[in-house]
């Protein structure tokens, strides 16, 4: 291995002294370049990749920066073991690449956060914030998710829904402290508060957290009562939410804000709402297009005329040509769903299915016994063909067979 391939600074090209700031442009540039979705098949493209967010992990962070200006790869590396760090966890194998930008970047990456339809990579983006190692300091609350079952009618038009859950918040007695009232937190001796604890290895210091305090720095002497000493309450929380024309089963609609509530003045994680459309009895949906079966009778198919049909934008009539057979599926562009993005609708598919009359009158039954009395056989052109066919077959059989 050449000596620059462990020059994190050579390798994302910035100057010794690059401001934290020059470091995350210089990565964002590096990113664009040498992210395997920009580099399909390349091999070296993703190895460089690879050593590119191994230098971003380690510059981006002042404190393995400093053991790296000090120490040099080896003093970053031996830190977490022979293996280093786990790269793989935060960049090297993301989804892709709007998502690792969008992840470091914020609203610098652009892009792929604020869709109609949130993703499933927004769900697990969304609440990962404030892993702070201070453990004084604020933490973010965790995403919820909420399955919302609907029914095509409101998937169709739109709704609102009244949705009730539990969530976890500050406890208000203790504001979160898990302390009784009257009582604090007592700084832990142990850590002298700082929720780690440090041992030598060679000449390396290894933190720990704390095993007395868990991280926290402090410790409990009398538990809150309201929350035994956790700090959060389970708390009956409710929204009204409202849910736009066009959603199908699976589409996510995230509600920013009200998940879990943070701690210590941590922002509250979102409230992922999942749908899922119930079957409808007149109606199958097949992404934007709808589909109805409409039985007819056959004198309507025999001698046309028309047929009502079920459409978004009220009942529509279809005229149907003579001799319209079962199962001819007719497109009535733009009558069936609305599309999420508000621009426009899919296509409502008419399936016609002729009914064969269960009951007859005497009537009806001595006009059918004329209708078969003045039989053509050009009425018929399909069942000439099967005719042909099977004329056809006992030939061939009877030629084998004899
Ligand atoms: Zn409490
Ligand atoms: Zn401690």
């Amino acid at each position: 291995m050449a000596a620059d391939d462990n020059d994190y600074y050579k390798i994302l090209g910035v100057e010794r002294n690059a401001s934290q700031d020059d470091i995350k442009k210089a990565y964002r540039k590096f990113a664009m370049k040498w992210h395997p979705d920009r580099n399909p098949g390349d091999k070296s493209a993703e190895e460089t990749f690879k050593k590119g967010s191994e230098a971003y992990e380690v510059l981006s962070d002042p404190a393995k920066r400093q053991r790296y200006d000090q120490f040099g790869p080896d003093g970053v590396k031996s830190q977490f073991g022979p293996g280093g760090f786990n790269f793989d966890r935060d960049f090297t194998h993301a989804a892709d690449l709007n998502d690792i930008l969008s992840q470091i970047f914020g609203s610098m990456g652009g892009g792929s956060r604020r869709r109609g339809g949130a993703s499933f990579f927004d769900l697990f983006t969304g609440g990962m914030g404030g892993g702070e190692e201070n453990p004084e300091g604020p933490q973010d609350g965790a995403d919820l998710r909420y399955d919302l079952e609907i029914d095509l009618e409101e998937a169709l038009f739109g709704a609102t829904k009244k949705i009730d859950f539990q969530s976890d918040k500050e406890c208000p007695d203790c504001h979160g402290s898990g302390a009784a009232a009257g009582t604090k937190r007592e700084t832990c001796r142990q850590c002298g508060g700082s929720g780690y604890v440090t041992a030598r290895q060679a000449f390396f210091q290894i933190r720990q957290p704390c095993p007395v305090c868990r991280g926290e720095g402090t410790i409990i002497r009398s538990p809150c009562r309201t929350c035994s000493g956790t700090g959060r309450v389970r708390d009956k929380a409710g929204i009204s939410l409202h849910i736009p024309a066009g959603v199908e089963t699976g589409t996510h609609l995230r509600v920013a804000g009200r998940g879990e509530g943070g701690v210590r003045g941590g922002r509250p994680g979102d409230l992922h709402v999942v749908i899922h459309v119930r079957e409808n009895a007149l109606f199958e949906r097949n992404g934007d297009s709808l589909l109805v079966t409409v039985p007819i009778p056959p004198d309507v198919a025999a001698l046309g005329g028309d047929v009502e049909v079920p459409t978004i934008d009220g009942v529509a009539k279809l005229r149907l040509a003579p001799g319209t057979q079962s199962g001819k599926v007719f497109r009535l562009r733009g009558k069936g769903c609305p599309l999420m993005n508000g621009r426009g609708y899919g296509d409502l598919l008419v399936r016609v299915q002729v009914e064969v009359p269960e009951w007859l009158s005497s009537a009806q039954k001595k006009a059918l016994e004329a209708f078969r009395a003045a039989h053509e056989d050009r009425s018929y052109p399909q069942i000439k063909i099967y005719r042909d066919r099977m004329a056809a077959f006992a030939k061939a059989r009877e030629d084998r067979v004899s």
